[in-house]
This record gives structure tokens, C-alpha cells and sequence, in this order.
């Protein structure tokens, strides 16, 4: 890309002076499409042209192609440095200064000066030492204009210059952040669903091989095993289910089967689903929903799950009596603002950033006899996401946890 991009560029320079105004539009339309840029981008750079042609005459030629060469580079996604043999900045385009968060990049001063970092200037060492091109992936903390530090991952390509022009050589960058996560996200996944299922299948597993033996003669002790391994079983389906039901929910909006419906029914549904847990407990519910019962337009399959989700665990994290849960919606002309909240033991503030991650469970539930797969908060927040709404959470521990859920009243 980055080589057809360059030639590409220097193919427009040769037929800019060849041809000049005649052929440029279609020349420029080569480059764009070449360069990936989309149709606004494009356009930009064509009026930047425009904007040069008519400054043509006021301008030296030499000035004129570096004024062309250079907006053509400030323009693309890609950052692109120029720099000589002793890698100083002879030239460095615009989006370089954005893609490091910097207001400013200068020339004159030296990569390591300049990025304070030594994994650009060696890149750029070892293609001018190998004489050829060289790639490498670093991760680097850009500073925010906020102040915070933010670590980002880049893709830098190097090569010498040309063996015709002078001594130096050409950089290019361009910020993999985004799909470093998303790789991240992805091995974590797979790492995280085998270690969950291979815990209760080796449970099982060493069920089996006891009953196999015959060392258990009690008809009472196989009955034990069995139930063990059923509940075990049990597990293993619905860490499987949830797993599928996020992966429907990441196709987006387009995996949804939108259908009218209340949210107190959905509630309703939920809490009815749930009541073997409400058994025998003296848990408060306070509900209040505007008298229709709050209409939405949703996914009732995914609803249910976040209700049957934020109740199930606001039950099951709280076993002590004296639970009270609230479950209210407020109908605004745009959205609504559906909340959950009890009063239980809460969530402490360093585990908050990290609940609605996929397996992430708390602390004190590292032991499978505790129910719960780590995926109903993903769920949750997949589900809400979908249908265009965004999740909050706060608690104060043994006070108040609230999950408070905003969804645009179009889709939901
Ligand atoms: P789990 O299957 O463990 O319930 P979730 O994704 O539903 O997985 O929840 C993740 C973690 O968030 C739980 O393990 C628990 O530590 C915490 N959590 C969620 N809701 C509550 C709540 N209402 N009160 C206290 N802790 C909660």
C-alpha cells in the first residue's frame, strides 16, 4: 500500500509537469483512490489544487511542486517523515503531529530528539544499515492535551531514500491501536472461554473416572456424583450459550428482532423467571414504571436478559436479608432512562472499571460452586449498546449500586 501510494504520488508529480491543468483532475483521481482517501478527503485535496494552480504563476516552480508534493502528503492517513543520514527531520507531514498527539513536529531536529523515544530511530537506522525497507510494530505513551498518557501502537515502515537523491531515508506510520486491542480482546476471549470450560470438564471428567473404577459402592454417594456432574454440565451450557449470545449481539443492530413490548412486563418476566431465588427471602422489589408500563421497541429475547441478568445478580450478591431493589423508568421525549439499584454489598471502585468485561467475576468468586459465568454484564452492556443506548454504573459499597441504562426511544 505504502509503496503503490508513494509511486503513485511521484507519478502525479511527473504528469503534473508534463501535462500541468490538462490531465490533473484525473491524475489526482488516480492518487486518491490509490491512497485510499474517501470522497471528503478527496475533495479537499482537489480544491488545495485548485487553490495552487492559480498560485502558480506568483511561484517559483521549485516552490510550486514542494507546496504540491506536500500538500498531497499532509493530506493522507498515513504519517510520513523525510529524513537525511543523520535522522534529522527534513520534512514530516501533518498527520505524523496527530497521530502522536503533538501540536507540532520540527524539522531540523533529530528522531530522538524529537519523538524521545529511541524504537522510531532505530527503525529508520536499520533499513539505512540494511539498506532496504524495515518494519516494525512499537507501543509508545503519547501524552493528551488533558495530561493523560495514552499508550498507542504504531506500524513504522523505513527505507533509504532513493539511491539517486540524497542520503537519508523515508518513514511511514500509521497507528494500529485499534486492531492491536481487538487481537488483544480476541486472544484474551479465547484464553478466558478455555480456562472456563475446562474447569468444570475436568470436574466431570474426574467423576467419571471414579464411578468407572468402582471405588464408590453407596448408591447415596453415586447419586452425589451425578448431581455434581449434572450441575457442572449445567455450567458448561450456559457459559456456551452466553458466549453465543455475545457473539450475535457484536453483529450489531442487524442480528435484532425488534418487536413493541413494556418494560414492566419485561421485568415482570424476569422477576417470575427468577422467583425460585426470591423464595423465602424478605427482599423489598419497588417498582415504578409510568402507568402504560413504559413502551419500548426492542429485542424482548435480549430485554429479558438484561433484566434477568442485573436482578439475578443483585439477588445472588446479596444473600443477607434486609435487600431492597429498586427497578424504575423514566419516559423522556427522546429516550428513556430505565435503573436498577439495591442497597447490597456493592461493587468496590477498583473492581468498577472492569465488570462489564467478558469472564470478569469478583474477586470472592473464583470458586465454581458460585454460580455466574463473568459474561451477564457483557451481555448487558452488548445488548444496550445494540439497540443504541449506553450503561452507567456506581456504587458505594453497602449504600447503593445503580445501573442506570439510556436507550433512544427509536429503536428501543
Ligand atoms: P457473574 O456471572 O459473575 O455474575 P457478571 O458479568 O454478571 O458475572 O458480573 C460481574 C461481576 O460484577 C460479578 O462477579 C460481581 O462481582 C459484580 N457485580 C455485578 N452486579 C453486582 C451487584 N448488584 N452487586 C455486587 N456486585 C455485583
Amino acid at each position: 500500500m505504502t509503496t503503490t501510494l508513494l509511486s503513485a504520488a511521484l507519478i502525479l508529480l511527473i504528469l503534473w509537469v508534463w501535462q500541468r491543468e490538462k490531465h490533473w483532475r484525473r491524475s489526482l483521481e488516480m492518487v486518491t483512490k490509490a491512497a485510499g482517501l474517501k470522497t471528503f478527503e478527496a475533495s479537499k485535496l482537489s480544491a488545495r489544487f485548485q487553490g495552487l494552480i492559480e498560485a502558480e504563476s506568483a511561484l517559483n516552480k521549485e516552490e510550486y511542486l514542494r507546496r504540491l508534493f506536500e500538500s498531497l502528503l499532509n493530506e493522507i492517513r498515513q504519517g510520513v517523515v523525510i529524513v537525511d543520514d543523520h535522522q534529522r527531520i527534513k520534512f514530516c507531514n501533518r498527520t505524523m503531529g496527530h497521530l502522536f498527539h503533538r501540536t507540532s513536529i520540527h524539522r531540523g531536529r533529530t528522531l530522538l530528539e524529537e519523538f524521545s523515544d529511541h524504537q522510531v530511530s532505530d527503525t529508520v537506522l536499520a533499513a539505512l544499515q540494511a539498506q532496504r525497507r524495515t518494519v516494525r510494530e512499537i507501543e509508545m505513551n503519547t501524552t493528551l492535551g488533558s495530561g493523560a498518557v495514552n499508550t498507542r501502537h504504531y506500524l513504522i515502515e523505513a527505507a533509504p531514500l532513493p539511491a539517486k537523491a540524497e542520503a537519508g531515508a523515508w518513514l511511514m506510520v500509521y497507528d494500529i491501536t485499534e486492531q492491536t486491542m481487538a487481537e488483544q480482546v480476541r486472544k484474551d476471549f479465547v484464553a478466558n472461554a478455555s480456562h472456563e470450560l475446562r474447569t468444570p470438564l475436568t470436574l466431570i471428567n474426574g467423576y467419571i473416572e471414579t464411578l468407572q473404577s468402582g471405588v464408590i459402592k453407596d448408591e447415596a454417594a453415586v447419586h452425589r456424583c451425578l448431581d455434581v456432574m449434572e450441575k457442572h454440565g449445567k455450567r458448561i451450557i450456559r457459559i456456551i450459550e452466553d458466549m453465543l449470545t455475545i457473539s450475535r449481539l457484536e453483529n450489531g443492530s442487524s442480528a435484532l428482532n425488534l418487536e413493541p413490548f413494556t418494560a414492566r412486563s419485561c421485568v415482570q418476566d424476569a422477576l417470575d423467571h427468577l422467583s425460585p431465588m426470591l423464595e423465602g427471602r424478605d427482599t423489598r422489589l419497588e417498582l415504578d414504571f409510568p402507568s402504560d408500563g413504559g413502551h419500548m421497541v426492542g429485542d424482548r429475547f435480549y430485554w429479558d436478559q438484561v433484566f434477568t441478568n442485573l436482578l439475578e445478580n443483585a439477588l445472588k450478591e446479596n444473600p443477607n436479608p434486609g435487600l431492597v431493589i429498586k427497578v424504575t423508568g423514566q419516559w423522556f421525549a427522546d429516550h428513556c432512562l430505565l435503573s436498577i439499584s439495591d442497597n447490597g454489598i456493592g461493587i468496590p471502585a477498583h473492581d468498577l472499571p472492569f465488570v462489564f468485561k467478558r469472564f470478569f467475576r469478583g474477586h470472592k468468586h473464583h470458586s465454581p460452586e458460585i454460580k455466574g459465568t463473568g459474561l451477564g454484564l457483557s451481555i448487558v452492556r452488548r445488548t444496550v449498546e445494540a439497540h443504541g443506548g449506553t450503561i452507567e454504573l456506581t456504587s458505594t459499597p453497602g449504600v447503593e449500586t445503580t445501573f442506570k441504562i439510556r436507550v433512544p426511544l427509536g429503536t428501543a
